[in-house]
């Protein structure tokens, strides 16, 4: 935009008057940064508006991105960097005293979202800005996002995330095009012009209000819209001021009620806990968002079976997977379809992203459960089951083995998977891996059934936020180097390449690496007063805990490499810190005890003169985008260990290559295509394929006490979890043990120790060679354009949306 420094200073001091009757010098650092904010937001609104406008007047397909989730982060820096006006903005502030990156600092991160599916979502909806798609997000306005971490004695503690406390300066109330959402009642048929037709009755009406986000592309003057919806009482049923509900305690527990549709997030990264209200949350923001989009669709004045023509709709998971008995509903009780048509409009308008493999994650509801709640949607999912099992009747005759595999409804649970496959013309996988084993294996019968309906389309990540902005010094670099272009063209990163053998390139990298882990070392000072060598291996596993991630297997390694230390003092090794961040859901006890083993670790191992100029372990709490960005452009290494078979495709792998780090990883989702990439010599891997996994899980043969008698190495690590070596109980770390030893260690930690092992003592000797270590480092960002979101964007626009 056109903004001179001036003008912006004008429209600041402004601002900070207009909203709180201040001026500079009277207001705190959150009047000043709310102020900003406020002012950026208001400097999208012409492009907004403009962009709104011309979706509605013309023809264009319009692209709908459901999701339960979305990690956004913080957007004053993104939205100042989208806007162009970020240098501008930095030397206006100054001017007035004011210092651009404290302000940032008072940004809460909006964490509306538990991981890599979240965070996904939010660097689409950055890319399909960009790339001038008309493409909108659609979620839930969580009024508390995903706990807070703190780390005491060790042990993780959740802490409630109040992030709109002070308001939410990106977002922009719409009370006028707010929904009603219905729940519970009966349903009973009539016959209305020699038709059948639904009366739904009894109902609780909820209103859904939308908050806007507005999503600023880059230097383009194209901005989308995030739609968050909020829970509300509907007054018509629900007169506060009249009292109508007899008594005023119980007229504000309901209102408690209602509002508790939208008050949390669930904690809950794969698996589904069956709660009612969870079921609430997915059909309140799929039914307000499909009812908005056929809203919008409808003052284009165009018949509504073109419907799929105007509108794409991507489910991402199978948590909005009722949009399509939603959009069902809609078709064939308020615009009166036959039940044909309204299928045929609903398949051609729907996609489905599958994310994951792991049995025990596949979304399922208990029909009573279902049925009570939604019994308007239950009857089209009962009809649209039937219709599909007649079709699979029809074709591979009575073959009940088959059809009670693939059925929508079955065992007492709606299959919400099925019924995302039945109701959509694409599914597509996450990484090559992943759509390859859905397609050859899990979802073997539907990839037979439904011809071309599958296919792949591997996650990517906006290389502005994750380089751009989290790496403002390599970016410099880059310019430096190869010009900008790569910048609207992520695939031109691999000119730099060129300058991997450039000994002049290989030191300026080296050093900015340095420089972003001085900072990092300064951060790790301030906050945890632990002093770490910069000059030392980081070493970095941030990420979600979970069993398949298999932190256990890098901690386990620690303690082994301790052990060689405390035995062998003239024990030559490159120096190493290793850091860990991660979040465990919080009923997920073996996830819990592994944060404090790794914490203990710490303890013993930080405070040893004997290893302490050695190797170091760092747990740095709350990890979240923010912090994401903090310590991505610091790793040297980049661990992405999950059992193979396990990870779908990561999207953490993607930014730490495209920041220099070198993969140590298993032959696991996006890692294979990293591996292509970059090619076999720039990236470290070790442990069993896919194949062997999935052979082990469905044959047997594995044994992990075998392994455990037989490897005096192994055995001495097991042991030291419960002998007292560690300074806690013998019970402290038993869940652990049992995993391993018990449980026959479910995803192969002791299997893969010895290769994980070599490929760690690999490490550790490829990094006494500096310029070889910078040689690849460089290959790693230059080869990393092809996983910017951009390119990913693009394959769903061209392949699933046609836009
Ligand atoms: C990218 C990202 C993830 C996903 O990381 P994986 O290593 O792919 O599991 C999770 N959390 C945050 C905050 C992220 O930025």
């Amino acid at each position: 935009m056109n903004l001179n420094k001036e003008r912006f200073k004008e429209d600041y001091q402004r601002k900070l008057v207009s909203l709180f009757a201040e001026d500079i010098k009277e207001a705190s650092k959150l009047h000043k940064f709310i102020a900003l904010g406020e002012l950026i937001k208001e400097y999208s609104f012409e492009n907004w508006l403009r962009t709104n406008k011309n979706y509605i007047n013309s023809d264009r397909k319009q692209v709908y991105y459901f999701s339960m989730e979305f990690l956004i982060g913080r957007l004053l820096e993104n939205n100042l960097i989208n806007l162009g006006i970020r240098d501008i903005v930095k030397v206006g502030l100054e001017d007035l005293g004011i210092s651009l990156e404290e302000l940032e600092m008072e940004e809460k991160d909006a964490g509306l979202g538990n991981g890599g599916l979240g965070r996904l979502a939010a660097c689409f909806l950055d890319s399909m800005a960009t790339l001038g798609i008309a493409g909108h997000g659609n979620g839930i306005r969580y009024k508390y996002g995903l706990f807070e971490q703190k780390i005491v004695n060790g042990y993780q503690v959740e802490v409630p995330d109040n992030w709109l406390k002070d308001g939410y300066v990106w977002e922009v109330r719409r009370r006028d095009k707010a929904c009603i959402v219905k729940f519970g009642g009966n349903v009973r048929f009539t016959e209305e012009d020699g038709k059948l037709k639904a009366i739904h009755e009894n109902y609780e009406s909820v209103l859904a209000v939308p908050y806007d986000i507005p999503v600023i592309g880059y230097r383009n003057e194209v901005v989308n819209t995030l739609r968050l919806w909020s829970a509300e009482i509907f007054g018509a049923e629900f007169d506060f001021s009249s009292f109508s509900m007899g008594d005023y305690q119980r007229a504000m527990e309901y209102k408690y009620n209602v509002e508790s549709i939208t008050s949390v997030l669930y904690p809950d990264d794969r698996t589904e806990k069956g709660r009612l209200l969870r079921l609430k949350q997915e059909y309140f923001f799929v039914s307000a968002g499909i009812q908005s989009i056929i809203r919008t669709f409808k003052k284009k004045g165009k018949p509504i079976t073109e419907l799929y023509k105007y509108v794409a709709i991507q489910i991402n998971d199978t948590h909005p997977a009722l949009a399509v008995p939603e959009l069902m509903r809609i078709l064939i009780d308020e615009e009166n379809l036959p039940w044909e048509t309204a299928w045929d409009i609903t398949v051609k308008t729907i996609a489905y992203t599958n994310h994951t493999i792991m049995a025990e994650a596949l979304e399922k509801w208990p029909i009573d459960m279902f049925k009570g709640l939604l019994p308007r949607i239950w009857t089209i999912v009962e009809e649209i089951n039937r219709r599909f099992c007649m079709e699979l009747l029809e074709k591979y005759g009575q073959d009940w083995n088959r059809i009670s595999k693939m059925s929508i409804i079955g065992d007492g649970y709606v299959k919400m998977a099925h019924l995302a496959i039945v109701g959509s013309h694409s599914v597509n996988g996450v990484a090559e891996l992943h759509t390859k084993i859905l397609k050859e294996q899990e979802l073997k019968l539907f990839n037979e059934h439904f011809q071309g309906r599958f296919n792949n389309k591997t996650n990517g990540i906006t290389h502005r936020r994750w380089l751009i902005e989290a790496n403002p010094r390599l970016t410099n670099l880059l310019i430096e180097t190869i010009g900008d272009r790569w910048i609207k063209k992520p695939e031109e990163l691999i000119e730099f390449k060129k300058f991997a053998k450039d000994g002049a390139a290989r030191d300026k990298f080296y050093k900015i690496k340095q420089q972003n882990k001085i900072d990092l070392a300064k951060y790790i000072k301030n906050k945890y007063d632990i002093d770490v060598d910069p000059e030392s291996i980081f070493d970095i596993q941030a990420k979600r805990l979970h069993g398949y991630k298999r932190q256990l297997l890098n901690a386990l390694y620690i303690l082994d490499l301790y052990n060689r230390l405390k035995e062998d003092k003239n024990l030559e090794i490159s120096p190493r810190t290793f850091i860990f961040s991660a979040k465990a859901f919080p009923g997920y006890t073996l996830a819990k005890e592994i944060i404090k083993f790794i914490n203990t670790l710490a303890q013993k191992i930080n405070y040893d003169e004997d290893v302490k100029d050695k190797i170091k372990v760092i747990f740095l709490e709350n990890y979240g985008v923010t912090l994401a960005e903090r310590i991505i452009p610091c790793a040297n290494v980049s661990q992405q260990i999950s059992t193979a078979s396990k990870e779908a495709s990561g999207t953490g792998n993607m930014k730490f290559m495209m920041n220099g780090a070198i993969t140590l990883g298993t032959l696991d989702g996006a890692n294979i295509e990293i591996k292509d990439a970059v090619g076999e010599e720039n990236i470290i891997i070790f442990g069993l394929t896919s194949d062997e996994v999935i052979n082990y899980y469905k044959n047997g043969g594995y044994n992990s006490k075998e392994i455990y008698s037989s490897n005096a190495r192994i055995k001495r690590l097991v042991d030291q979890l419960t002998n007292g070596f560690l300074n806690v109980p013998p019970t402290e770390f038993l869940n652990i043990y049992n995993h391993l030893i018990t449980y026959n260690d479910e995803f192969f930690v002791l299997k893969d120790f010895e290769s994980y092992a070599n490929a760690q003592e690999r490490i550790d000797k490829l990094y006494r060679d500096k310029g070889k270590w910078n040689e690849m480092a460089i290959i790693n960002v230059a080869a990393s354009g092809r996983f910017s979101s951009d390119n990913t964007i693009i394959k769903y626009a061209r392949e699933i949306w046609n836009v």
